[in-house]
């Protein structure tokens, strides 16, 4: 470490910041250390809320010059807790959210600090769209880096197969705009890579048409049988639509009957992007396999996909996620036994159909190479109490592997704590040794370290 006197940070930050320099004294500190995960409670040193690249420019120095642990926070919903950090620097973007939309060039300039819900209102507004993924309080900072699969992804892709440009703060302070054709190293590499590159300050992005949209909540009865069809109906399915099955206990919502509250079912969410009656024709067999228990699925503005999120919501629990080539009728039955055996107050297996657009990009066009997978699968324990932790980490674990067909592979934004080998699962090789070499040439000190991280050298961790 270079400056060890963190007493000076603030009282610097805030002479060279436009944006706000919160520190442990301040009224505002506990709120804004706080992330979307429950359960952690790091006290950084400072945080430094950007007002623009220049203040990210700044911190992104300062970190350097002191060699103190920097945190990068957009959204704040990493699931390793990576956007704040104990005793370092948090980089805060969530004041950084201009939206700038060319309605005819089908285009848009958005801060990074935006969350995907903020986004989505403004640009459907306007009748256009970029695919974000399943929660409007995602930032796109965190969602963009890692790859982006939600609600488009088989009409559109994922949401870094609509990144068209970058301003990115590299670890030396500078800011770089970078595109197919400048610095198509790095636009390579933050197209998956996660954080490991730089600062994102702005990204542009494509925007498509969605004035026709039809989407909502489907809920039907969970039985093996249900949920393999379910997957089969999705997977051949017309690529406008994209479906997300969460097979868990009903939550005791007041649109769910009370008789259901608890009881298996699938909550998935049906999003077709496309004309109205090729929607409903492509939604038509879902309802019919069984009597719906919620059917909220009708004509709405694409906008309707991400509702206000409870932000006093900070939820507690443990996620694996895979990559597999099918859910078949063994897997089915698994899903159901594991979820019967849980007392986790929240459990769920989450399937996603992927294929479409997105699996149209070739492999190694883009840092996320796992184009070519057809499914998607969370598994997750929700809990309040800390002493059951490691039994729900162990459901959790046995219940992924269970599920594991085809090669093993990992979704970065997905993971959590999972270890290094974990790292470069969501790698392959030839990625994971083109991703060393960029991380060298422009973050040779590791600078950008709290994340899902590459490091520069051979057996430097994190
Ligand atoms: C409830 C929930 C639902 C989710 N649903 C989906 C989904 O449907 N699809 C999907 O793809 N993902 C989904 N995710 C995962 C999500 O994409 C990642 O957690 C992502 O990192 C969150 O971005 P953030 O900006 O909110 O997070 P933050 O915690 O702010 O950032 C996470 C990390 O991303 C990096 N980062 C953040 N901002 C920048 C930036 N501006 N420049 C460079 N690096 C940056 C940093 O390394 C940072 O530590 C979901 C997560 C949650 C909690």
């Amino acid at each position: 470490m270079l400056l060890a006197n963190k007493s000076t940070l603030i009282p610097r930050l805030r002479d060279e910041m436009k944006g706000r320099v919160i520190g442990p004294a301040d009224p505002e500190y506990d709120e804004s250390r706080a992330v979307f995960v429950g359960g952690i409670d790091r006290r950084p040193a400072v945080i430094a809320r950007a007002a623009d690249a220049a203040d990210v420019a700044r911190v992104v120095s300062l970190a350097r010059e002191t060699g103190l642990e920097l945190a990068v926070r957009s959204g704040g919903h990493s699931a390793s807790g990576h956007s704040v950090s104990e005793g370092g620097i948090v980089l805060d973007l969530r004041d950084m959210n201009a939206l700038d939309i060319d309605v005819a060039g089908k285009t848009a300039w958005a801060e990074t600090g935006l969350t995907a819900g903020a986004y989505t209102t403004a640009a459907v507004a306007h009748g256009l769209a970029t695919g974000f993924g399943d929660t409007g309080s995602v930032g796109i900072g965190g969602l963009t880096v890692g790859g982006g699969v939600g609600y488009l992804v088989r009409k559109h892709g994922l949401t870094i197969d609509d990144l068209l440009a970058a301003d990115v703060v590299t670890a030396d302070g500078e800011l770089r705009r970078v595109d197919a054709n400048t610095y198509p190293d790095l636009f390579w590499a933050i197209r998956g890579g996660g954080g490991n590159f730089g600062v994102a300050t702005r990204f542009k992005f494509r925007l498509h048409p969605v004035e026709a949209f039809v989407g909502g909540m489907l809920m039907l009865p969970a039985t093996p049988e249900i949920i393999h069809s379910f997957v089969a109906l999705a997977e051949s399915a017309p690529e406008e639509l994209t479906t997300i099955a969460n097979v868990m206990p009903a939550p005791p919502m007041p649109f769910v009957p009370a008789e259901q509250h608890g009881k298996l079912v699938i909550f998935a969410m049906l999003a077709h992007a496309g004309e109205l009656e090729a929607g409903q024709r492509a939604i038509a067999p879902f309802r019919s396999l069984a009597a719906p228990i919620v059917d909220m699925v009708q004509p709405q503005p694409y906008s309707g996909m991400y509702p206000p999120d409870d932000p006093s919501y900070h939820p507690v629990g443990v996620t694996r996620t895979l990559f597999v080539d099918a859910v078949d009728p063994l897997a089915t039955r698994t899903i159901i036994e594991y979820l019967e055996r849980s007392n986790a107050p929240m459990r769920v297996a989450q399937i996603r159909v992927l294929g479409g657009a997105m699996s149209r990009v070739p492999v190694d066009a883009t840092a996320f190479a796992h184009r070519n997978r057809r499914i998607l699968v969370n598994v997750a324990a929700l809990y309040e109490r800390p002493d059951e932790a490691a039994t729900h980490e162990a459901w959790t674990t046995a219940f992924a592997a269970a599920l594991q067909r085809g090669e093993v592979g990992a979704y970065v934004n997905f993971v959590g704590h999972e270890g290094e080998a974990r790292i470069h699962e969501a790698y392959p090789a030839p990625t994971w040794d083109r991703l060393v070499a960029i991380k060298r040439r422009y973050d040779p000190t590791n600078l950008f370290r709290l994340n899902q991280n590459i490091p520069p050298a051979a057996g430097q961790v994190a």
